[in-house]
């Protein structure tokens, strides 16, 4: 596979407190796989208390990400492309302190995401029915892309590995359906991202049915390996293009300057062309 083409748009740094390694590192293992770049994407510091302070940046330790994020930049200058990203938790009535946020920088890339397996999402949203938890999910997800902060939405099936036991896609069809059209009428992509194989439920995500649903809307995806260690840059990149090749896919896109760039599969994936 020719990864030359590709840049791993899903990378955390030790500054968000469960991730370990600076932007640096990563570069050095993106450099060794022979990926194009890297967009670094680490979770948005949040001011207060009320919403997972144990595993974000600090909001003064936002200038410290840039600064590190610049010298990788530096340092691999002309062998790997280093990206300022940012993955932000939308939650409800949240989306002026995010406009704020995303104005503090001239970002890349910006994942909106509802990480709704951490606690304060659980603790705000979950009624003890876990089928209505799930596709409140959904809405969310749609909501957020509709809220124009975000570039492209992150893992689109994330209640999956909260609950490994209760997920069945099959239930959840028409929400998941609803949430699509709504996502696609405003153009944002969604990701396939490969940590998921290492998850209670080992599948990426998303699954199949759901990236057969993104194509049939059009929908760009984006690949990311959401590396919380350097080990993990660029990882089942193989397989996720694959899977998008298999499914009918035939791009594979990623955002520098905030615009999408689509790369033909066709020039990912070097087929065997026997004769
Ligand atoms: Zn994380
Ligand atoms: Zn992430």
């Amino acid at each position: 596979m020719n990864l030359t083409q590709l840049y791993d748009s899903h990378i955390h740094t030790a500054l968000c407190l469960h991730a370990d390694g600076e932007p640096v590192d990563y570069a050095a293992v993106a450099a060794e796989r022979g990926l194009k770049g890297l967009i670094i994407t680490d979770h948005n510091p949040i001011d207060g208390d009320a919403w997972e302070p144990g595993i974000r940046m600090r909001p003064e330790e936002f200038s410290l990400y840039l600064e590190q994020i610049e010298q990788a930049r530096e340092k691999w200058k002309g062998l790997v492309d280093v990206r300022l990203g940012l993955e932000s938790d939308w939650f409800p009535g949240h989306e002026a302190h995010l406009a704020r946020l995303h104005q503090r920088a001239e970002f890349d890339f910006i994942w909106g995401s509802i990480h709704c397996n951490v606690h304060a999402y659980a603790k705000t949203f979950y009624r003890g029915d876990v089928l209505e938890y799930q596709k409140l999910y959904y809405d969310h997800l749609a909501r957020a892309a509709e809220t124009g902060l975000f570039d492209a939405m992150t893992h689109p099936d994330v209640p999956k590995f909260m609950f490994p036991d209760d997920w069945n896609v099959e239930v959840l069809l028409d929400d998941i359906r609803r949430s699509l059209d709504r996502i696609a009428a405003t153009g944002l992509a969604l990701e396939l991202n490969t940590s998921g194989l290492h998850k209670p439920y080992p599948e990426m995500n998303p699954g199949r049915e759901i990236l057969e649903l993104m194509l049939e809307r059009n929908i760009p995806v984006i690949i990311g390996s959401d590396a919380h260690t350097p080990s993990r840059v660029g990882a089942d990149f193989d397989l996720a293009v694959a899977l998008l090749d298999e499914i009918g896919f035939r791009h594979v896109s990623y955002f520098i300057g905030r615009k999408r760039q689509d790369v033909p599969i066709s020039a990912i994936w070097d087929r065997d062309i026997s004769p």
